[in-house]
């Protein structure tokens, strides 16, 4: 298993960058609405780490556990 660091890119289309995205607030001005647009392929995230990686998702092998 390889511990190699990972390129920050996008885990979709390989993009080095994003942005972050503005919103305009209830009084009118603008400000980061704490969301993050890829600039390659465009997806919308939250979390830096979430664009690079892949969410994190339940493993498709594991069942029910016996309890
Ligand atoms: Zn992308």
């Amino acid at each position: 298993m390889s511990s190699t660091h990972r390129p920050y890119r996008c885990r979709l289309c390989g993009a080095a960058s994003y942005q972050r995205l503005l919103h305009r607030g209830p009084d009118g001005a603008m400000g980061y609405s704490g969301t993050y647009r890829c600039s390659g392929c465009a997806i919308d995230f939250a979390d830096p780490i979430e664009w690079r990686d892949a969410p994190a998702e339940p493993e498709p092998g594991l069942t029910a556990l016996s309890h």
